[in-house]
């Protein structure tokens, strides 16, 4: 025999049991995006890796020492994409989406980042992200925001957190920066070797740093909010009365600063406390000037991006419904000529029913090993073909929630019949147990 290949460190195979859950999450979030407008995008997983070195900073942890990286065939250097802001504005200017343009976009996928793998985190996970370009005011921060808050009603997720801070603008922080390194260099002893790399590129970094050693030194360091511009401070108050006027509650952050650079005026965080420390769920922010940097024309422009791994342990945790699989009706089929025309029985239910999902067994065995997997299945009705079915020309068929007597159904009546007896026994059963 061959060896066994390993699978990848951090990165995760994805069962049809596990699956379910993406897919309520992904069409909980499809359904969202339609709602409010947003149109999706999609961009490359790999692009240069200049662009991400632009875009998200030299001083972070993404470009320091996360990228998976490599050369390509003629010796330019490519990068597996760490986030999809960078990729989705390289697009639209790539593709001249941004001359006296507005857009809301999203895309899902994967993202790469060689981080040490551990519970909710991963070195291939997946986003869905939101962008806005065009948007000045805060009414789009707003919005953005209520799109997630949305999502996590529709998700039936309530053990989530809105944290809030500004970053002002670019001027607003360059001064701020010097307060900070200030600060710091008055600690240097004390900082780690990131650290005291970042003293010099970038201090806000250090803010950010995951060290517990220095969270004492970080939380004595002086306040970006006590150093913000009167243009970012109006903002933000702008922002927080759309908030509370859409009843969308928060807390105040004011060391809140995002790992990535690109960030200006507001960022904000969900958090929750069901998932220990990785408790960030899904993160954005307002990034003004990241269009120009990376050569396009200016563009006011704002996203976040929500973690996938992290939101669908949060569903499994917290017992959200997974109800899009759960069949309608199940199939139980015994010999073969019964089960030939239970094939052809549940097709002609499928054309005329199309909202009806339906299993057919297919296991074979006794009735008895058949009718426990139905149960199992969490399905509304049961439908039974046997060789005595066949022979009078008719399906039993048997409500397996909300009671109600077995009956005899005969073929062409079946769709109608299973329509009638799936609506009476109301919604799905919250979680089957397969
Ligand atoms: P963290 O502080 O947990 O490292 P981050 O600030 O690096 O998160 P972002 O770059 O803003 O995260 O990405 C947005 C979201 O993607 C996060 O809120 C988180 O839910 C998720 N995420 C980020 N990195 C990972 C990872 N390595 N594995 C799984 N999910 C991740
Ligand atoms: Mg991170």
């Amino acid at each position: 025999m061959s060896e066994i290949i390993e699978p990848l460190r951090g990165m995760n195979d994805v069962l049809p049991d596990e699956a379910r859950w993406w897919q309520r999450l992904e069409s909980a979030a499809r359904a969202a995006f339609a709602q409010y407008g947003y149109r999706e995008i999609r961009v490359p997983l790999l692009e240069r890796t200049q662009l991400f070195k632009r875009a998200i900073g030299e001083y972070t942890d993404i470009v320091e020492k996360e990228m998976f990286t490599f050369e390509d065939r003629d010796g330019g250097s490519l990068a597996l994409r760490p986030e999809a802001t960078a990729g989705i504005v390289r697009a639209a200017i790539s593709n001249g989406l941004l001359h006296n343009q507005r857009h809301r976009l999203f895309t899902f996928g994967p993202m790469f980042r060689g981080e040490r793998p551990q519970k909710g985190r991963y070195r291939q996970f997946h986003q869905i992200d939101a962008e806005a370009f065009g948007y000045e005011g805060p009414d789009i921060d707003a919005e953005l925001i209520l799109v997630s808050a949305r999502l996590w009603k529709m998700l039936g997720i309530e053990r989530v957190r809105l944290e809030l801070n500004s970053l002002g603008t670019a001027e607003a922080r360059a001064r701020y920066r010097e307060v900070l390194r200030a600060y710091f260099a008055k600690h240097e002893a004390r900082l780690d070797a990131d650290s005291r790399r970042r003293l010099v590129g970038n201090p806000l970094r250090i803010l950010d740093s995951k060290n517990p050693e220095l969270a004492e030194l970080i939380a004595g360091a002086p306040l970006l909010t006590e150093h913000l511009d009167e243009g970012s401070r109006e903002h933000f108050a702008g922002l927080r009365a759309r908030l509370d006027e859409a009843g969308v509650g928060y807390t105040l952050n004011p060391r809140l600063v995002r790992g990535l650079d690109y960030y200006s005026r507001t960022v904000f965080e969900w958090v929750t406390d069901a998932l220990g420390s990785q408790n960030a769920v899904c993160s954005g922010g307002r990034y003004d000037g990241l269009v120009t940097q990376l050569g396009g024309t200016p563009t006011p422009a704002i996203g976040w991006a929500l973690g996938m791994e992290r939101v669908v342990m949060l569903m499994q945790e917290l017992g959200c419904a997974a109800a899009a699989e759960v069949p309608h009706v199940y199939f139980v089929l015994a010999g073969a000529a019964a089960t030939a025309r239970g094939l052809r029985l549940a097709e002609e239910v499928r054309d005329a029913q199309p909202r009806l999902r339906i299993e057919t067994d297919l296991g074979g065995g006794s009735f008895k090993a058949q009718f426990k997997r139905a149960d199992k299945s969490g399905a509304a009705v049961a439908v039974v073909l046997g060789d005595q079915e066949l022979a009078r020309g008719v399906a039993a068929v048997k409500p397996l929630r909300g009671g109600g007597e077995q009956q005899d159904s005969g073929f062409a009546d079946l769709p109608a019949c299973l329509a009638r007896l799936v609506d009476a026994a109301g919604p799905a059963r919250q979680d089957p147990g397969r």
